[in-house]
């Protein structure tokens, strides 16, 4: 038997109707905020993503499906959603009406990683992105979505983690005096984090290594490192979540490696998921429309991460499972074939339906009925057809009315819904 690729997973009925909730209550926050939906292909020019994550990042050095497509050309299942939301944006010149653009998007990502619980290759991401807004307030703001759909969705144990990351004026100086920092302690540092010291030391800063951890206890903080503009940026963003009672910690680990990063960044963690606490993370990226071809606009925007969601949200699938509202239970060819209509002329009433078709027993398809969760059940048999009436049973009160076989349609739209 054909297996499913290791690290992808399928999403069945049982466990579904949560992802549908969750798809719905975020579908609601973002049209309450404004935010647009768009669809883009889950495949990019390699490149893309090369340019936008990084050469150096776990991303792009080892995790990328990454294949040359018929003609050779270099195609990547797409890992995140942000750099092609930016192509999108800058392709189709969606900043020339008004360079404020809210958009947000649902659906998969693609990452070899090694397997694990909370792990996968195929995941699927929550992503918000907000074009053209400089003031750090809209930073705010995708912090106050994320607590209020982590709450809506019963998620506990949650905190907003918040950092800044300077701008280009003020980190320059903060990076070399981490450099130094990490020369004094290279012989500790595991052998990644020794060529990030070199290339992308903010990076270091954020290795789950614990021996590297314990070594960066001293490092240096880019908050003692801000330029003043940097500085008034990062106390709006915690005035304002203190105004709006978001509760943060502020992470000085927390970072972003790349230059288009600046300011705000953000991490919504809960003690709920072990090893793999971050649910959401976030933050500015003002450089990265100019660094893929398009004018200086600022952005800024967040992906949470499905699949955690799912399993750490309060609620349970089979609060929203739909069950039938009503079963009929149709013995003998004839009355089967006049259940099969009123099925499907109930159905496309909205009245779901259910039947047996193998004729079995009566037992058996009450039994079935009873499995089903149906609501009601209408038994129609030679008998019933010759009174001409049949009983209709709420399975929940056992109470029975008996209803006209001529109209039955309509009779059990006046009972269902009176
Ligand atoms: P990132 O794009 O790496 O900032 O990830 C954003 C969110 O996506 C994380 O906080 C995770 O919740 C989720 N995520 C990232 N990688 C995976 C993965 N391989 N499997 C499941 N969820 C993931």
């Amino acid at each position: 038997m054909i297996q499913l690729i290791r690290g992808f997973k399928d999403i069945l009925p049982g466990e579904v109707e949560l992802w549908q909730e969750i798809e719905r209550v975020a579908r609601q926050l973002f049209d309450d905020f404004g935010f647009k939906e768009i669809r883009i292909p889950i495949m990019e020019r390699t490149e893309l993503f090369k340019r936008s994550i990084g050469e150096d990042t776990d991303i792009v050095e080892k995790e990328m499906y990454t294949f040359p497509d018929r003609k050779g050309d270099l195609i990547t299942l797409r890992p995140e959603a942000t750099a092609s939301i930016v192509r999108a944006y800058i392709q189709h010149k969606l900043f020339a009406k008004d360079p404020v653009q809210k958009f947000f998007l649902l659906g998969p990502m693609f990452r070899r990683e090694r397997p694990q619980k909370g792990r996968y290759r195929q995941f699927y991401q929550i992503d918000a992105e907000i074009f053209g807004v400089t003031s750090p307030l809209v930073d705010v703001q995708l912090i106050l979505m994320l607590v209020t759909l982590f709450d809506r969705l019963q998620v506990p144990d949650i905190s907003a983690h918040i950092n800044t990351l300077g701008c280009p004026k003020c980190r320059p100086g903060f990076k070399s005096a981490l450099q130094d920092m990490l020369m004094s302690v290279s012989d500790k540092l595991c052998s990644d984090c020794v060529r990030r010291r070199d290339r992308n030391p903010l990076r270091v800063l954020d290795c789950k290594v614990p021996a590297c951890r314990e070594a960066l206890e001293g490092a240096p903080s880019l908050l003692d490192h801000l330029c003043s503009e940097c500085r008034d940026d990062f106390a709006e963003v915690r005035n304002s979540l203190d105004k709006l009672k978001v509760p943060y910690v502020i992470d000085k680990h927390l970072v972003r490696g790349l230059d288009y990063y600046a300011r705000t960044t953000f991490e919504i963690q809960t003690g709920s998921l072990g090893a793999q606490s971050a649910v959401a993370g976030g933050g500015r990226y003002d450089g990265l429309v100019k660094e893929l071809g398009g004018p200086q606009i600022p952005a800024t925007g967040f992906a949470i991460g499905f699949d955690r969601l799912a399993e750490i949200s309060g609620l349970k699938p089979s609060d929203f499972e739909r069950k039938p509202d009503i079963f009929v239970a149709a013995l003998g060819e004839k009355s089967q074939t006049l259940a099969f209509e009123w099925s499907c002329r109930l159905g496309l009433i909205g009245i779901s339906t259910e039947m047996d078709f193998s004729d079995k027993s009566l037992k058996s398809q009450m039994k079935r009925a009873d499995r089903l969760g149906a609501a009601y059940v209408l038994i129609l048999g030679d008998k019933e057809l010759e009174e001409g009436t049949a009983p209709l049973r709420n399975m929940a009160t056992k109470e029975q009315v008996s209803l006209p076989i001529d109209g039955m349609v309509d009779k059990i739209e006046e009972t269902l819904r009176p």
